[in-house]
C-alpha cells in the first residue's frame, strides 16, 4: 500500500518536474499604459514564452506559486529608453551591466507605430489591443535577449532584429517563435529547467 507520505513526495516531485522555468517581470510603469493594453501585453508575452517552456509571473499577480528563477526589472519609460537608444527608433532595449539586466520599453513609440500601421480608424479599445500586442511581442523579444544572454539576433522569428509594426500588432503570432538554434542555446543554458512545450500547467497561463 502506498503511504500518504510517499504519495505526497510523488506529487511534489511531479509538480517540480512539470514546473517550467519561471521569470518574474518587475514592472515599473512611468508611461501611460491602460488596463486593456497591459492585460493584452501580458497575455501575448505569456503565450510566446509558454510555447518555449518558460512561464512569466508578473508583480502583483495573485497566483505567485514559487520563487522565480529570474527576476527581471522592466521599465516602461520613454525618457529612460532615449538615454540608451542612439537610434532613437527602438521600442525596447535590454541593458546588460555586469550580472544585472534591465529592460526598457517605450509605450509611446509602440502606440505611435501600432496606431499608424494597424488601427488608424479603429476605436479606443481596438487601438489598446493593438498596442498591447506590439508591446507584448517587444517585451518577449527583450526577455529573449536576457534568457539567451546575448545582444545578437536571429534571421527570423522572435529574435529577429527588425519587427514589422504591422505584423507585430496583428492577431497572428506565428512568426514570434524562437529559431531552432536559439531553442538549443536556451536548453544548453538552463538544462533540465526548460519544460517541454505541451506539458505546461494550465493554471499559469492566465495574464
Ligand atoms: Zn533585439
Amino acid at each position: 500500500m502506498v503511504s500518504l507520505l510517499t504519495l505526497l513526495v510523488a506529487l511534489v516531485a511531479d509538480q517540480f518536474a512539470a514546473a517550467p522555468f519561471l521569470v518574474q517581470v518587475q514592472p515599473l510603469i512611468r508611461d501611460q499604459l491602460g488596463g486593456v493594453a497591459w492585460t493584452t501585453l501580458k497575455a501575448e508575452c505569456n503565450a510566446i514564452w509558454l510555447r518555449e517552456g518558460v512561464a512569466i509571473q508578473w508583480d502583483g499577480n495573485l497566483d505567485v506559486w514559487r520563487t522565480p528563477d529570474l527576476l527581471l526589472p522592466t521599465v516602461f519609460d520613454e525618457w529612460e529608453l532615449q538615454q540608451h537608444d542612439r537610434t532613437q527608433t527602438a521600442i525596447g532595449s535590454t541593458l546588460f551591466a555586469g550580472r544585472n539586466r534591465k529592460i526598457l520599453i517605450s509605450v509611446s513609440r509602440a502606440r505611435e507605430l501600432a496606431v499608424a500601421v494597424r488601427a488608424p480608424h479603429a476605436d479606443a479599445l481596438e487601438r489598446d489591443v493593438a498596442v498591447g500586442r506590439l508591446l507584448g511581442r517587444v517585451l518577449a523579444h527583450e526577455i529573449g535577449h536576457v534568457l539567451l544572454s546575448t545582444t545578437g539576433h536571429a534571421e527570423r522569428g522572435l529574435m529577429r532584429q527588425f519587427l514589422d509594426a504591422g505584423e507585430a500588432s496583428a492577431p497572428s503570432d506565428e512568426n514570434f517563435q524562437l529559431s531552432e538554434s536559439d531553442r538549443a542555446r536556451l536548453a544548453l543554458r538552463f538544462p533540465l529547467r526548460i519544460a517541454r512545450p505541451g506539458r505546461l500547467q494550465a493554471d499559469i497561463q492566465g495574464p
